[in-house]
């Protein structure tokens, strides 16, 4: 017992070098994996903790994204191979399949087998009880946070693993948040201030079972500092002239939040966002500036500039509805999509937009033309997310999926 905790305590201080290490594939053998229909590239490093990079690395593939089903791929496990600790347990549900509960949990097929001491993956059923490893905190027995300490910036999710619930309801930071039945589980995602303060807020949840019960927990979430950059804008006295008209920035804002505090119900969009363009990032979500030398503010960069020549295509990041499309003063041609519960994605300063007010928008649908308008000092994409009312980083969006 002694030994197998220092085994573990070996790999946990394994994982937490691996964090800093500039090779991390280095660190363990790979394993290999076979490709499984409905596979990407994508899908696959998200379940590995790993990324396409390092995927296509270990294996050659240069720049194709191709994979084929059967094709058998090396993928780098330094940091899926540390056995978690278990977390939860599930109680597996009629055409559940290993794959569909790893991505649930965010976790990997291979930690379930581990730690279940599962004979063969394929072979689960009904009604079976699996543990659970996540690198989510249980915070109590079914409910689970992930990421387990949120942070500024980022989105929370939040699961009760409870089907048999007939509803769910929840507050977070005194704001009431929307649960969502799943397929053996409810949800609710939660964005979190870039400029939250730091430490706990208080969670409440209330559950009702089928016979009309109520019970409700409360909780802390622990909210963790994120080192967003400072950056020095110089722009010209035309545009500082915009910057200093505070009635004008506010008016735009408030229009802004009134647009994204109308969440739809349902959810529109599958699967992780992709980029709306490929181009280099500029600037970072969160960024705290400071403009022609003046203080820094507070509060950073609303969302993620990619740097692209002017008439660049950008393309819907997932499916939504347009719900705006118009100028406006400081974002210049501005669109706003609606993606479902709370979650909308916006696009600033566009030469021109190719979509009107009410249309429905596919992955890679083209939506606009980059441009320099409004208070913009070159030609670049402007990316905003917000989940709940709150800007969060939308990078985090294209490399998570919500389950
Ligand atoms: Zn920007």
């Amino acid at each position: 017992m002694r030994l197998a905790l220092r085994a573990l305590a070996l790999v946990v201080l394994g994982a937490v070098v691996f964090v800093f290490a500039p090779t991390p594939t280095d660190a363990a053998p790979p394993e290999t994996y076979t490709v499984q229909a409905g596979d990407t590239l994508y899908a696959i490093a998200l379940r590995y903790h790993t990324t396409v990079a390092e995927i296509k690395k270990l294996n050659g593939l240069g720049t194709s994204d191709t994979i084929l089903v059967g094709q058998k791929l090396l993928i780098p496990t330094a940091n899926a191979a540390a056995p978690l600790p278990a977390a939860t347990s599930y109680v597996v549900q009629p055409d559940d399949t290993l794959y569909r509960i790893a991505l649930r949990y965010g976790t990997t097929i291979r930690a379930l087998e581990q730690l279940n001491d599962l004979p063969n993956p394929n072979l689960i059923s009904a009604g079976q009880a699996l543990a659970i490893p996540t690198s989510a905190t249980v915070a109590k027995p079914g409910l689970i946070l992930d990421p387990p300490t949120a942070r500024q910036g980022g989105t929370l999710l939040i699961r009760v693993a409870r089907p048999d619930l007939a509803s769910v309801a929840g507050m977070f930071n005194g704001e009431k948040i929307a649960f969502i039945r799943a397929a053996g589980y409810w949800y609710a995602l939660v964005g979190i201030s870039r400029c939250a303060k730091i430490g706990s807020a208080p969670l409440s949840i209330t559950t009702t079972d089928a016979t009309g019960k109520s019970s409700t927990d409360a909780i802390s979430v622990s909210i963790a500092a994120t080192a967003f950059p400072v950056d020095a804008i110089t722009l010209p006295p035309s545009k500082v002239t915009i910057l200093q008209d505070q009635a004008l920035i506010q008016r735009e804002a408030a229009q802004l939040a009134a647009i994204v505090a109308q969440a739809t119900p349902t959810r529109l969009w599958s699967g992780a966002f992709q980029q709306p363009l490929s181009g280099r990032i500029t600037e970072n979500f969160g960024t705290r500036r400071s403009y022609n030398g003046g203080p820094v503010g507070a509060c950073g960069h609303e969302g993620t500039d990619f740097g692209m020549a002017a008439g660049s295509p950008i393309y819907a990041p997932a499916r939504g509805r347009v719900v705006f499309a118009g100028l406006t003063q400081v974002r210049g041609n501005m669109t706003v999509l609606d993606h479902g519960l709370g979650v909308f994605s916006a696009y600033y300063h566009q030469l021109e937009i190719n979509v009107q007010v009410g249309q429905m928008v596919e992955p890679g649908t083209l939506i606009g033309k980059v441009g320099t308008t409004g208070l913009s000092t070159g030609n670049h994409l402007h990316w905003s997310m917000w989940v709940n009312g709150e800007y969060v980083d939308p990078m985090e969006w294209t490399r998570r999926i919500v389950p």
